[in-house]
């Protein structure tokens, strides 16, 4: 049973990771004529989650068929010394089988409790798992100190960050000196670490070794939560919500007056094509703003970014 329910687990993390890819590349799946691959994909997922029900359901129902022949070989033995050699009384009897009858049930249910918790575990131990995973790498306790200004310039100093043990590191030894109040690219092919540079110092995760210095003050898990509060940060893929656009902005700077809105949407060139939306700043947007072309969520969260008049604005992928 426990084989079941570890098989179990694992397939449907499976069917629920590629429902997600799916969902996300409908549009790729179409353009690529590939929808009976992804059909063909889903049906054997879910092919194989029902065969390792009924294969289970299968089991139960033999154990449970064995269960009942087995009880009533025990009670004929138990009847016929009853009645043949102790004599029991009709009404005895009948209070024997009652008893019997109702005991029945009671047992053949906790055996299928049994069954079902043991097939549960394998997905109650991955749960647990995961939950030890995000306790053991949470942020501690934002410390009592006010977060680094930065206003001279941020330094870099013998980064080193490996994602996994196994493979290659992400970053080897990065020195880098970022000024204050400039623009500061970094440049380099697919791969190389610009956005995990971009996530360390947002102190996202700690380094495997170097140091990040904010003004001389070395980043530490303690005031990253505080430092983040002078970030501003447009990801590669844009993160906006089923929200109207207003809503959208307030969610970075929740303070922010109409006034702010309205610098902030010119200052990322959104302020004309906001202003054309049907209802301006309090259009609704679809799910992850589905509804704007991508270069248009690109400065819808530009605007969000410069919003929080950030001491430091990160452009992952400046050319989106
Ligand atoms: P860039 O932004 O320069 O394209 P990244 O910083 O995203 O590069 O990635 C640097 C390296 O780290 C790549 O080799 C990539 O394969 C690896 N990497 C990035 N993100 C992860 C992750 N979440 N898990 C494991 N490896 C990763």
């Amino acid at each position: 049973i426990e084989r079941h329910g570890a098989h179990l687990a694992l397939i449907a993390n499976t069917l629920y990771a590629a429902t997600e890819e799916h969902l996300h590349s409908f549009k790729t799946a179409r353009a690529y004529g590939a929808t009976d691959r992804n059909y063909a994909i889903f049906y054997d997922l879910s092919r194989h989650i029902a065969d390792t029900y009924v294969a289970n359901t299968r089991e139960q129902a033999v154990i449970s068929g064995w269960f009942q022949i087995g009880a009533a070989l025990i009670l004929m033995p138990v009847l016929y010394v009853s009645v043949r050699v102790i004599e029991v009384s009709p009404a005895e009897l009948l209070l024997l089988l009652l008893i019997y009858m109702r005991a029945m049930p009671r047992m053949q249910s906790i055996h299928s409790d049994y069954r079902n918790f043991i097939m549960a575990w394998p997905s109650y131990q991955l749960v647990i798992e995961l939950e030890a995973g995000c306790l053991a790498a949470a942020e501690p306790p934002p410390m009592a100190i006010a977060p680094p200004m930065f206003r001279r310039e941020l330094q870099i100093e013998d980064l080193s960050f490996n994602y996994n043990s196994a493979g290659l590191p992400a970053l080897r030894k990065v020195n880098l000196q970022i000024p204050a109040g400039r623009i500061t690219a970094i440049v380099g092919p697919s791969g190389a670490g610009k956005s995990t540079v971009g996530d360390l110092v947002m102190g996202l995760f700690p380094p495997d070794s170097g140091r990040i210095a904010i003004d001389g003050t070395t980043l530490t898990p303690g005031i990253a939560r505080a430092w983040r509060e002078r970030i501003g940060y447009v990801a590669n893929e844009t993160a906006l919500f089923r929200l109207t656009v207003r809503e959208n902005l307030l969610w970075a700077c929740p303070e922010a007056t109409e006034d702010d809105l309205a610098n902030a949407l010119r200052m990322a060139a959104a302020d004309e094509f906001v202003r054309a939306l049907p209802q301006g700043l309090d259009t609704m947007l679809g799910e992850r703003g589905a509804t704007l072309s991508q270069g248009e969520r690109q400065r819808i969260a530009l605007a969000r970014a410069i919003l929080r008049r950030p001491a430091l604005l990160i452009l992952d992928e400046a050319t989106n």
